[in-house]
């Protein structure tokens, strides 16, 4: 069976091996780096991208992570975890540095720091239900990413080639067609 992991430094863990295992593959916990290499893909959770930052340096998935990407597996990041897989975040350093996009933390202000919209996705057929919590906005994306939704005309998913990020939190509804959506992203590299 695919294996996929949710890096388990902090942040929304079980609702994403939830996710996984509703689209169809087994979910795994990842506290360790020697836990990649059994694995076809990752996700990087919402939570605290600061903090998810430092522990990934303290434990080596800095690297590790860049050699995961480099061997071609697909990596989803998800609120936080966008904002950890991206080239450039605006106004402080990069963690991985691997998406071309340029991130915005907590874009939408006070005034929208929690929300939920029906947010029409490319590649899947009807609306998805979004939950947005202090997400981030992509300010900007390099010629070899596609935009995948926008929201108010900012732009809040995105894939490159192996690589896929949101700004919403996927893994808080029981609608778990982007958790499928990465999957068939890993079954299409494995094929
Ligand atoms: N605001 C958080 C950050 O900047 C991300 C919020 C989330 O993951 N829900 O890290």
């Amino acid at each position: 069976m695919t294996k996929i992991g949710v890096l388990a430094l902090q942040g929304a863990v079980a609702e994403h091996i939830r996710g996984i295992e509703k689209a169809g593959a087994e979910g795994v916990v990842v506290k360790r780096t020697e836990q990649l290499a059994d694995l076809d893909g990752i996700i990087l959770p919402g939570g605290e991208s600061t903090t998810i930052g430092k522990l990934m340096r303290t434990y080596g998935f800095i690297d590790a992570l860049k050699e995961f990407s480099a061997a071609g597996k697909p990596i989803f990041g998800t609120c936080a975890g966008l904002i950890v897989i991206a080239k450039e975040i605006t106004g402080q350093p990069a963690h991985l540095e691997l998406m071309d996009i340029t991130v915005a933390r907590n874009a939408f202000g006070r005034q929208r720091e929690s929300f939920e919209t029906d947010l029409p996705i490319k590649g899947i057929d009807e609306n998805v239900r979004a939950v947005f919590i202090r997400a981030p906005l992509i300010e900007k994306v390099g010629p070899g990413v596609d935009v995948l939704a926008t929201y108010d005309g900012q732009i809040v998913a995105a894939q490159q080639g192996h690589l896929l990020a949101a700004s919403f939190h996927p893994e808080l509804t029981d609608d778990f067609r982007l958790h499928s959506y990465f999957l068939d992203m890993v079954k299409q590299r494995q094929a």
